[in-house]
């Protein structure tokens, strides 16, 4: 149930974290308040494919 996911930063399109979901409690794709070192500044960063 547990799977891997890359999430980049909605800002810059970044992809900065790496990390595992588990899809019975995140069906929809993810969405997290995250620093990045690109925008020097939390950030949402998306689920990507
Ligand atoms: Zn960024």
């Amino acid at each position: 149930m547990r799977v891997r996911v890359t999430l980049a930063c909605s800002d810059c399109k970044q992809r900065n974290y790496n990390t595992m979901k588990n899809k019975k409690n995140d069906p929809e794709r993810i969405e997290m308040n995250k620093y990045c070192k690109f925008c020097h500044k939390h950030t949402l960063h998306k689920e990507t494919k």
